[in-house]
């Protein structure tokens, strides 16, 4: 992919957020783009940084500390949006600026034991499997208020809102509901728990503008950014541990 190429995806993406909003009766500055650069080398972070990009959203803790320590941390705000493992808590806490997929109460409260640690708060955002789905991860709309609850519980989280991956359909328009659905989800909790959820992360290459019409404020976008994805096409090298340069 090169700059121009990037340049270009990246204006037809803000012209159709902002198309998206405009008909939402909202303003396109409150949608941000996270661009997810998972399997895509350190090269395409340089890329999305350069085009004006700064928000990054990576799937994995060691592919995200590598990219991290290749690009340099200048400028750029990473975002974790994939499941994260207890074991890879302390090490996701050091490299990443905020968790898009707190998921149980476990995983919350290992995240608040890591970030206090680190003398630090981090903001996250609770995952919710709104299409109930086997495959996807996250908590059931029933229990996002317990989870929530225990988030604000954490004094290093600070709780910004919810996220989801809604079911795949090849009509954007039959997941509507979902995304719909994750917006209620996100006022009952506000308003139940007393705390602003300002943040609703939904929306994916093929969704995004449907998603910004039912009120996203994060769009999670990798193929439409950067192509499609080869997995293994890239990957940290082991031997150096992550930390290369
Ligand atoms: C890969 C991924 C994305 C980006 O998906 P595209 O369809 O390439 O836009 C967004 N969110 C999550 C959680 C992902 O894993």
């Amino acid at each position: 992919l090169t700059a121009d190429g990037l340049a270009a995806r990246l204006a037809g993406v803000r012209a159709a957020i902002e198309r998206a909003a405009e008909r939402a009766g909202r303003g396109a500055a409150t949608v941000r783009i996270v661009a997810v650069t998972k399997t895509h080398p350190p090269a395409a972070v340089a890329a999305a940084l350069a085009a004006g990009l700064r928000d990054v959203g990576e799937s994995y803790v060691q592919e995200a500390r590598a990219k991290r320590a290749a690009v340099g941390t200048a400028g750029a705000v990473w975002h974790m949006v994939g499941g994260l493992q207890r074991n890879k808590v302390r090490a996701a806490v050091a490299v990443f600026d905020r968790v898009h997929s707190v998921d149980s109460v476990r995983l919350a409260a290992a995240l608040g034991a890591a970030a206090a640690d680190a003398g630090r708060r981090l903001p996250v955002l609770i995952e919710v499997n709104v299409g109930g789905e086997r495959s996807k991860r996250g908590v059931a709309p029933g229990e996002v208020e317990a989870l929530g609850q225990a988030v604000l519980g954490q004094p290093a989280l600070a709780l910004e809102g919810l996220m989801t991956v809604a079911p795949w359909s090849e009509d954007p328009e039959r997941v509507r509901p979902c995304f719909r659905l994750l917006r209620e989800l996100r006022d009952r909790a506000a308003a139940r728990l007393g705390v602003e959820l300002p943040h609703l992360s939904m929306g994916m290459s093929d969704d995004f503008a449907v998603a910004v019409e039912e009120g996203a404020t994060w769009v999670r976008l990798g193929r439409v950014l950067f192509g499609a994805r080869s997995p293994g096409a890239w990957r940290p090298d082991p031997s150096a541990g992550g930390e290369s340069s």
